[in-house]
């Protein structure tokens, strides 16, 4: 008898050994994409990609692609890899460009607050460089240094097309046979005992082991049909291109300054400015998402917002004074109440991820998502990275409640150079 039970139980860990796992990734944004191309490279089974519109056709394809390398983050330097990776596999060019990134500080404290990131290069052998205001304008054509107390060079910095990553990571994802369906809209889940069963969409429904939730600003809408809230709200975040006299070479460094919490980089000879603005607009919409077919879309200018950041922006650049803004990009962005993105098991149920809420990050996160995904599904007794920071249920109750989320998202947005950097 005992024989039997045996070889019954036997049978069915070989079954299960052999059972090829089934996974649906929702959305096709760069999260998405990347997190179906590490899974595929990590063998963890059968994976279908989902997406309602076209690929990147989220927030992704408007974000401004930089790359910034900043101690503590090994993840970025593992981006790095995957984007060599990746290129190589897609055939596929990424837009990636080393550009190195100045780090502007009006203050001796602010430069002061540099010298940490300064060590951790020197240490890691990063090419770097303390520039005196003089020094730090040689390095842009339209910096001048008088508000300057100086500057800092981050050599491991660069810029990136975020769709033609997109595009990379899903090409590279295909040749390691991932099927992806676009125009495939997710109408919910089927949840039975506690386990994920089904992704039902408009076409059909599919039974899967694990789903991993991609969908940006729209998770927490789709997630709110279980009655699982999670903790992320859509902020209005922009930046405009503006073109002045002088045409910029790609090469030119980005810049950041904390003290008046805007950034930059060439974009096709022009300059693309941007902020993270105090006071942050949470968008009004349920759960923070702007509406299903928002595919390819901005939300209105918002001319008075930017005002107070350009005016500083020309403090350093005094060209932008007579510049022609071309473009205003107001893209909305999901945000958490600590900066930190939305990465793992969510809801004690069996089966269900996410990668959502990034921060205004996501270009920069695709690779950590993709690992952390990967670690989880596939239960990697060596994880890549300590998923703990980002576990998507660390809020707990506070985040249920919903004008202390938006107000905490709203902070986040400065919050992301005012607490790094002092001023
Ligand atoms: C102005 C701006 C500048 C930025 N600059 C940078 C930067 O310099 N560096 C950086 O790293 N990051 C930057 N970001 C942030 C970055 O763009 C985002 O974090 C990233 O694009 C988010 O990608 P995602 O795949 O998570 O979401 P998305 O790109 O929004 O993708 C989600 C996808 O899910 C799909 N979807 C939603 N619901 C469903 C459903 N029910 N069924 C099927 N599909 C669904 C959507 O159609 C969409 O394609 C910036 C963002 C903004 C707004």
């Amino acid at each position: 008898m005992d024989c039997m039970i045996s070889k019954f139980v036997d049978a069915v860990e070989q079954r299960e050994m052999t059972m090829v796992r089934k996974i649906a990734v929702i959305g096709g944004g760069v999260t998405g994409t990347s997190v179906a191309w590490h899974l595929a490279s990590r063998d963890a089974g059968e994976i279908v990609l989902l997406e309602r519109d076209r690929l990147g056709s989220g927030t992704t394809w408007h974000s401004a692609g930089n790359i910034t390398w900043v101690p503590g983050s090994d993840h970025i330097l593992t981006l790095f890899d995957t984007l060599d990776q990746v290129a190589r596999e897609s055939e596929q060019d990424t837009g990636w460009l080393w550009t190195g990134r100045l780090f502007l500080a009006r203050t001796e404290k602010t430069l002061d607050s540099f010298r940490s990131m300064a060590v951790a290069a020197d240490a890691m052998r990063f090419e770097n460089a303390w520039l005196d205001p003089q020094a730090a304008a040689e390095r842009h054509p339209l910096l001048h240094g008088d508000r300057l107390a100086g500057a800092w060079f981050n050599s491991r910095s660069g810029r990136v097309n975020p769709a033609d990553l997109t595009a990379a990571y899903a090409r590279a994802a295909r040749r390691r046979g991932v099927t992806i369906r676009e125009g495939c809209n997710v109408t919910g889940l089927d949840i039975r005992n506690g386990r994920v069963k089904k992704v039902c969409t408009d076409d059909d429904d599919i039974e899967v082991d694990d789903v991993v939730i991609c969908c940006g600003l729209w998770s927490r809408r789709l997630l709110s049909q279980l009655g699982l809230l999670l903790p992320q709200w859509g902020c209005e975040h922009f930046y405009v291109i503006a073109r002045t006299d002088q045409r910029l070479d790609r090469t030119t460094p980005s810049f950041v300054s904390p003290n008046d919490l805007i950034y930059g980089r060439e974009e096709v000879g022009d300059l693309l400015l941007g902020c993270f603005d105090e006071g942050a607009l949470t968008l009004d919409a349920e759960h923070g998402a702007p509406p299903d077919d928002f595919s390819f879309s901005l939300l209105d200018d918002n001319w008075d917002k930017l005002a107070p950041y350009a005016e500083r922006a020309a403090e350093h650049f005094p060209a932008l004074e007579q510049a022609q803004i071309r473009r205003f990009v107001n893209g909305p962005e999901s945000f958490t109440p600590d900066g930190e993105p939305l990465l793992g098991p969510f809801g004690n149920i069996a089966g269900l991820h996410v990668a959502s809420a990034m921060n205004s990050a996501g270009v920069t996160y695709s690779a950590l998502a993709g690992h952390v995904i990967a670690d989880t599904i596939t239960e990697a007794a060596e994880p890549k990275f300590n998923p703990q920071p980002y576990a998507a249920d660390r809020f707990a109750e506070r985040a249920c409640d919903e004008s202390w989320l938006r107000e905490k998202a709203s902070d986040v947005v400065s919050g992301h150079y005012r607490e790094r950097f002092e001023s």
